[in-house]
């Protein structure tokens, strides 16, 4: 059968010149001219997506670092991802929604849970261990145009922010797709994250609108979102306007003045048939922001396009991921993260795939529940953080063989290390290619990676791969900003202009891109942050950052800011926060706090107390996911002549390692101090 989406780009590129039409290309010839004739390159990549307005310049690199991409074009993403595929596969499945956390049981428990489904639509189905829910591009297009009838009905238009304040649900990709078809700029917030971060990105969006939920589950845990939100909006100085609930049944709750119900509002909208134009946006207006830590305390807003980043991840699809329209992608991620935005919400929609969404854990209610999932949706291609696969890895190895995995192509991993065993382990019973790769928030796309679809260098284990077309990367001597040779110890840095779908800036902070990102050497050179060095094949291994950013289960957290939260102690002097090696999530924070009287720890009642105070602040503030797993109270912590904290030093006493060089050391004695509240422990 004919496929205008996968055709259209063999016989796009051929036309072309670039391939031909029986043979694809090799990676190398791909990569060479995407940094040789980068114009063209991307001028070709382009034609994958429809605009509106075709672009009047393919770069402008007046300005660098602040490249444009696709100038003049008019393009909307949500239009790519939804409207685009209606003549084709309008009944093809979009989304397959799976919640383990809602099940037969729950519903039986919580005969609310099951109103508030068919409050929010349908084709919902209950078994014993999960909840299943498909939409078709049909459903999609009009659940995306009901959610963005309700958002312009409230005041939301062009160039104003929301926040996202969700669970893995499909309202949750209603909202973002119906942002970006009204040209509102959406901010997810992670639902891990507690009120004190949501009033920070509130205020610094300065948000219109919050959306969000009654409440989520976790493990059968259920967590408040609105209290949360309600919280948030009390802390934040820029108040959004409105607050739009989505009711999912689970937890009753008080309404505030602000509050919209969503299934009140959609109800409107469906019955008037709501249908909204897409809004022509031009490639460079913002798309999203999505916060992430830095080495300060406060978290930058990584700003993303409009254009450059449909184009980008429409390319992935094919390039990268070797995946075609009609396949069906599962990103296990959550929407609060890049791979969420990108591999869960837009990329496969782009690409005419179907998305699998999923709440709920890897072992819940059995280990075996990822596989379940692929059978019965035939997935095709898997991509995950190491840290769910080392979950299971501990679990009966059984699971792993009681599911047809025969669907799948490829097993792609990023966000943190991939160790050699949980690779081994994960190619043995699965067979099929285990690919690590490399990105961060801030290029919302592979920058090293593997690539099956060509072939042409082989996976070496422990490398995330080569560098991806369009990134001039490569390692770099930190201080001259000279290029290292293979086996040297460097900097991953890529020369400007990042290609598109990276972030364009900080969210109205340009200086803070400048000098976050291209500090170094000629003021060219985009920095990672990360360590790496390269072999003779120009395979890139990760040797990790460079900063004091540790990752947790493939999330990236600043330690400063968990220091922040430590220091709101009453009783607390200073504190160091450090990651530490942890065998199931790479990392772990650990916290050394220096009270003003250090006799407050002299008994093992007070010590207790204090170290559950300290770890409340954390969670309270950060979430849980920054929870520190051990607070230790030494009575100084190692420092500069200048007054900076040596977090290297206390993070080798914490993993019982060598200290390095300590020619900057102020006060040897504190040496002594970490060792010694250690042994309290
Ligand atoms: P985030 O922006 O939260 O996705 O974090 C990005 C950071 O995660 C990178 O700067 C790396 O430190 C780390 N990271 C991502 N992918 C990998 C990988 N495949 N191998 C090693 N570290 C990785």
């Amino acid at each position: 059968m004919s496929d205008p989406i996968n055709n259209q780009v063999a016989t796009e590129l051929s036309e072309n010149g670039q391939t031909q039409a029986t043979q694809t290309p090799s990676f190398a010839d791909i990569y060479h001219s995407s940094i040789n004739d980068r114009e063209q390159f991307w001028a070709e990549q382009a034609k994958r997506i429809y605009w509106h307005k075709e672009p009047e310049q393919i770069l402008d690199d007046s300005n660098l670092p602040f490249a444009k991409w696709f100038v003049g074009g008019e393009t909307n993403l949500c239009y790519n991802c939804v409207d685009r595929h209606l003549p084709d596969r309008a009944e093809q499945d979009a989304f397959i929604w799976l919640s383990s956390e809602i099940n037969q049981e729950l519903i039986e428990t919580f005969p609310t849970v099951a109103d508030a489904f068919s409050n929010l639509g349908n084709n919902v189905e209950f078994y014993t261990d999960y909840t299943k829910r498909r939409l078709t591009y049909n459903d999609l297009y009009k659940e995306v145009n009901y959610f963005a009838d309700v958002l312009q009905r409230h005041g939301v238009g062009e160039g104003d922010r929301v926040i996202i304040y969700m669970p893995m649900i499909l309202e949750a990709a209603y909202a973002m797709l119906a942002c970006a078809r009204i040209g509102a700029i959406h901010s997810v917030v992670f639902g891990g994250f507690a009120a004190h971060n949501l009033a920070i990105r509130m205020d610094d969006a300065e948000a219109k609108m919050v959306i969000t939920v009654d409440a989520g589950l976790r493990g059968g845990k259920v967590i408040n979102y609105k209290n949360l939100v309600n919280q948030g909006v009390e802390q934040a100085t820029a108040k959004p306007e409105h607050v739009l609930v989505v009711d999912r049944g689970i937890l009753p709750f008080a309404a505030q003045a602000i509050d919209i119900d969503y299934a009140t509002e959609r109800r409107i909208s469906c019955e008037a048939n709501a249908i909204v134009e897409p809004v022509w946006l031009e490639s460079n207006t913002p798309s999203y922001l999505l916060y992430t830590s830095g080495t300060t305390g406060t978290p930058k807003g990584v700003q993303r396009d409009t254009g450059g980043h449909a184009v980008a991840l429409t390319t992935s699809m094919d390039y990268i991921y070797n995946g075609k329209a009609g396949e069906t992608f599962w990103a296990i991620s959550d929407i609060g993260w890049a791979v969420g935005h990108s591999y869960t919400i837009y990329a496969p929609l782009l690409a005419g795939m179907t998305s699998v969404m999923y709440e709920g854990l890897p072992h819940r209610p059995n280990p075996g529940i990822w596989w379940r999932i692929v059978e019965a949706n035939k997935v095709n291609i898997l991509f995950t953080a190491p840290t769910g696969v080392r979950m299971l890895k501990k679990q009966d190895e059984t699971w792993m063989t009681r599911y047809d995995v025969s669907s799948l192509k490829s097993f792609f991993l990023a966000g943190e290390p991939l160790d050699q065993s949980t690779a081994d382990w994960l190619k043995k019973h699965l067979g099929v290619p285990i690919l690590d790769h490399y990105w961060q928030t801030e290029s919302g796309w592979p920058i090293l990676s593997n690539t099956p679809k060509f072939d042409d260098k082989p996976h070496k284990q422990g490398s995330p791969g080569y560098p991806m077309y369009g990134y001039d990367a490569h390692v770099i001597n930190e201080k001259t900003g000279e290029r290292c040779a293979a086996g040297e110890k460097g900097l991953l840095a890529i020369t400007a202009p990042l290609p598109p779908g990276c972030l364009t800036t900080v969210w109205r902070n340009d200086e803070r891109f400048i000098s976050s990102y291209f500090s170094l050497a000629d003021g060219n050179e985009y920095s990672t942050s990360d360590y790496a060095v390269t072999d003779e094949d120009g395979c890139f291994y990760i040797l990790g950052r460079t900063d004091d950013v540790i990752n947790v289960a493939g999330h990236r957290i600043g330690t400063q800011e968990i220091e922040e939260a430590i220091s709101t102690h009453p009783e607390m002097a200073e504190c160091a926060v450090v990651g530490i090696h942890d065998e199931l999530k790479g990392e772990l924070p650990i916290a050394f706090c220096v009270l003003r009287d250090h006799t407050q720890v002299a008994t093992t009642e007070n010590r207790f107390r204090l170290e559950q105070q300290i770890i409340g602040a954390v969670v309270k503030s950060l979430g849980g996911i920054a929870r520190p797993a051990a607070v230790y109270f030494p009575q100084s912590v190692p420092k500069t002549r200048s007054g900076k904290i040596l977090r290297r030093a206390i993070r080798a006493l914490a993993e019982n390692k060598p200290t390095g060089d300590m020619s900057t050391l102020d006060n040897p004695a504190a040496i002594d101090a970490i060792k010694q509240s250690m042994k309290d422990y």
